[in-house]
């Protein structure tokens, strides 16, 4: 009767699990999730590093006191601290699931093909990144998640036109979400009023042809995509389709080929956080993603997604209690996929 001891034994363990309420975000209750949670926000609150973006002037206005946390597992509970009701610009978030967009269009490799999935090692909206792959690596050799790569991205969403792409993009993003979003008319008002770099980072990236289409509307739409309205909640959500293999966990609607996920985890590892990137990833294992309107997204894949929406920023432009807040958060439920054995 060998077999007999091991299925009593996994008939008690599920017996615990029931009990406990642990699921498959792993070993913790849903009173730990909450516990981490809370433990950070009184941790961070009144935390007071860091400072808006300014260059987009309506970022210079948001509250710097917004502060939310946001986790949903990949069985779809959502679990919430703080402001999770107030809503910021989404900003560089947006280049994931544009980039998402494009691979569920035309495949992972042609994203790889023509824009590339290297760190760029500079800043979000280096010139001379784009003059480095150029002239000395001669390739794609940026990624879609800095400006250059994402202004590539955007202009290579199918639609016959500027309308059509736009609600290809704004829809997909709203599934992601699993509700409609929508876009800050002041933040998109404000940033096109400002965004003299990100054109001239479009027109080079069309005279070195990563760019097929008109650079103006590509930067256009690309400004337009950044100005989409979300809070923690959102984000959160956004995240969670993504650890949960591209099935939104709450909607139940599939929005990712499941094949493609560990193409977009693998940029965001490799460039979520710009010039950051690997000090994040070091810190935490975790793929993520960054925006200059406070939002950070990071993905325990088959685990959790969580998302910390607070605007102050550090110099290499992340939100500092974000990262913060989701280092610990992640820590207390073994959330870094590196760590198989903390799990
Ligand atoms: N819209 C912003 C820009 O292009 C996005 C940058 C960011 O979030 N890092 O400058």
């Amino acid at each position: 009767m060998p077999l007999m001891p091991t299925l009593r034994m996994t008939g008690i363990l599920a017996a615990i699990a029931l009990v406990t309420g642990a699921g498959p975000a792993g070993a913790q209750t849903a009173a730990e999730i909450d516990a981490a949670l809370k433990a950070a926000y009184a941790k961070y609150k009144d935390l007071k590093e860091g400072k808006n973006a300014d260059y987009i002037p309506a970022l210079a206005r948001v509250d710097p006191a917004i502060f939310g946390i946001a986790l949903v597992t990949v069985d779809g509970k959502v679990y919430t601290v703080g402001d999770i009701s107030s809503e910021v610009s989404i900003q560089s978030v947006s280049k994931v699931f544009t980039m998402a967009r494009v691979m569920e269009e035309q495949g992972a490799d042609a994203i790889l093909g023509t824009i590339g999935a290297d760190a760029t090692g500079m800043r979000f909206n280096s010139i001379v990144a784009v003059e480095m792959a150029e002239k000395q690596l001669g390739g794609p050799e940026m990624n879609p998640l800095v400006n250059p790569g994402a202004i590539a991205a955007t202009s290579m969403v199918r639609g016959s036109s500027r309308d059509e792409i736009w609600k290809s993009i704004l829809g997909y993003y709203s599934d992601f979400a699993g509700r409609p979003l929508s876009v800050d008319k002041e933040v998109f008002k404000s940033e096109s009023a400002t965004n003299q770099r990100n054109k001239a980072i479009g027109a080079l990236m069309y005279a070195y042809g990563y760019i097929k289409s008109d650079p103006e509307r590509a930067t256009d739409i690309y400004t337009e995509q950044c100005s989409v309205a979300v809070s923690a909640r959102d984000l959160a959500i956004m995240a969670g389709t993504l650890a949960a293999g591209g099935r939104n966990p709450v909607t139940g609607r599939r929005v990712l080929k499941g094949e493609l996920v560990p193409r977009v985890l693998a940029v965001m590892a490799t460039a979520g956080l710009y010039d950051d990137s690997g000090k994040w990833l070091f810190r935490t294992g975790l793929p993520a993603k960054s925006g200059v309107g406070g939002g950070l997204i990071a993905v325990s894949p088959g685990r959790f997604g969580i998302a910390v929406v607070s605007p102050p920023l550090d110099e290499a432009g992340n939100s500092v209690r974000a990262q913060k807040a989701i280092a610990d958060i992640s820590d207390a439920l073994g959330g870094n996929p590196y760590a198989p054995a903390m799990r």
